[in-house]
């Protein structure tokens, strides 16, 4: 007698006919897709797998619903079961980070961003000037009150972590609506240790006094201090915002506590809820009491309508971060990623910092392999090992080709792979980039871009990859026939 079909596979491979019997190259193309993340060995640091719960309660009718305002306070009729949703999204993040208040609205990392600065800059330097000219809403200024307004807006400051030191384009850099908002400075971290300098930190916070002081990373693998983050941010009169998208899941499964959670220490937090969290793909806002109101009107004042089924998804994952299963997670997360760390430095490989306290590690392939980012990464996905590039502090080959590769443990951590599995992947690893040399163009010349690799190694690698991920069954639960 053949097995009976879980549910999910019922749920899915139904969801599948469904689609197929409109547009069957989309229903091939989704199909495709898990098989081929399937064979991935992912260390994409700010990706992960979310779970079937979390992706079914995304397609559905809720995508149909407009529902512009807040719960119980909307701008159209009929949103009861969106409240419901939404509210709940609200209640398990508030639990599940201690924060006074959530917004669930945010429809990526860099929405909520936006929604934080615009948050900041309505209660710091909007409410000031309506309280000056005596009115309550900015429709009520006078023509010029308006202007001086405007002009205080682009007015304001910024410091945030430098690229190269791992911060994000959206802390205030010029390519990002944030350089373009802020006037920006960046601290960035010893080239002794590779760590923030605090010292370096404060002092510029106190020559620049900016309005607000963003932390938070894309790519720093150590921890980062809020408690001196917020005494800098006080001292100097300035907004304390972190963005914790990349270490979320650390957060919430608790391996970073005390000092090294940011919610106790920050006026305002931004994340993600799909990299370590393991959500749906969106974006969330926590915050103190005194900014919620500000946080509210993210919308419509710098998000679209609300995504009512992202956010019924993301109350699904944030009950599944609220298990105590999670915190099992996050520690292997962490420990996943020192695994990797021990197992390429014993190889020989130089890692920023020296090592790993979250889900990421940064290597210098440049130093320790000769290559650029743009070289290594494409010798790994050659060999089905996909990372990304990224830039390392003072990196000489600039933000395009760069000198660093990202790995991260998130994804792999929630298939299963433990210690002795990054072990050896930090080998496969090692492997391909000792055998993989810098290219040529066309011409001949030296390229940053082309990378030379043997293809028999490149797929023996390959092969050694797919074994390795073998009794790791994605989605065990799901079978599409
Ligand atoms: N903030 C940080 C620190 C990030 O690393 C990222 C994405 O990589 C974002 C924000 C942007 O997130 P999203 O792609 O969801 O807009």
């Amino acid at each position: 007698m053949p097995e009976p079909l879980s549910t999910e596979s019922t749920a899915f491979r139904s969801a599948l006919d469904v689609i197929r019997a409109v547009e069957p190259r989309v229903a091939d193309a989704i199909g495709q897709e898990i098989a081929d993340q399937r064979d991935m060995l992912k260390l994409i640091a700010s990706e992960n797998y979310a779970s079937p719960a979390t992706l079914l309660a995304m397609g559905n009718w809720f995508s149909d619903k407009y529902a512009e305002g807040t719960v119980g306070r909307r701008f159209y009729a009929g949103c009861r079961n969106v409240d419901t949703v939404e509210a709940l999204a609200a209640e398990h993040a508030r639990e599940l980070f201690g924060a006074e208040h959530a917004y669930a609205q945010p429809h990526s990392g860099i929405d909520a961003n936006l929604v934080a600065f615009w948050a900041v800059l309505a209660a710091r330097v909007e409410a000031p000037a309506l309280a000056k000219a005596g009115v309550r809403n900015v429709n009520d200024l006078s023509d010029a009150d308006w202007a001086e307004l405007r002009q205080a807006f682009g007015n304001q400051r910024m410091l945030g972590m430098s690229l190269d030191a791992g911060g994000h384009l959206t802390h205030g850099f010029r390519p990002n609506i944030s350089g373009k908002m802020f006037d920006q400075r960046s601290y960035g971290t010893d080239p002794a240790t590779g760590l923030i300098d605090y010292e370096a930190l404060r002092t510029s916070a106190r020559e620049f006094k900016p309005l607000i002081i963003v932390a938070g990373y894309s790519a720093y693998p150590r921890l980062v201090n809020f408690r001196i983050m917020r005494e800098i941010a006080d001292e100097v009169g300035a907004t304390l915002m972190v963005d914790m998208a990349h270490f979320a899941g650390l957060v919430a499964g608790k391996v970073l506590t005390g000092d090294f959670d940011p919610v106790p220490h920050a006026q305002i937090v931004t994340t993600t809820t799909h990299k370590s969290l393991r959500g749906p793909r969106g974006g969330m806002v926590l915050c103190d009491e005194s900014l919620a109101e500000q946080v509210d009107r993210g919308c419509p004042m710098v998000l679209g309508g609300p995504l009512p089924h992202v956010m019924a998804a993301k109350a699904v994952a944030l009950a599944e971060a609220r298990r105590p299963e999670f915190r099992d997670y996050a520690q292997a997360v962490v420990d996943n990623a020192r695994a990797l760390a021990e197992g390429l430095m014993r190889r020989g490989a130089t890692l920023v910092t020296g090592g790993t306290d979250n889900h990421l590690n940064l290597i210098d392939v440049a130093s320790s392999y000769g290559l650029t980012g743009r070289q290594a990464e494409s010798a790994l996905l050659d060999s089905g090992i996909v990372t990304n590039r990224n830039a390392i502090p003072a990196d000489p080959n600039g933000a395009w080709y760069t000198s660093g590769i990202r790995i991260g443990t998130p994804a792999l951590t929630t298939r299963g792979l433990g210690a002795t599995e990054m072990d050896e992947i930090a080998g496969l690893i090692d492997r391909v980039l000792t055998a993989a040399e810098p290219g040529t163009t066309a011409k001949g010349a030296p390229s940053k871009a082309q990378h030379v690799l043997d293809p028999k190694i490149s797929d023996e690698i390959s092969h050694r990859a797919t074994d390795l991920l073998a009794p790791f069954p994605l989605y065990p639960e799901i079978d599409l026939g």
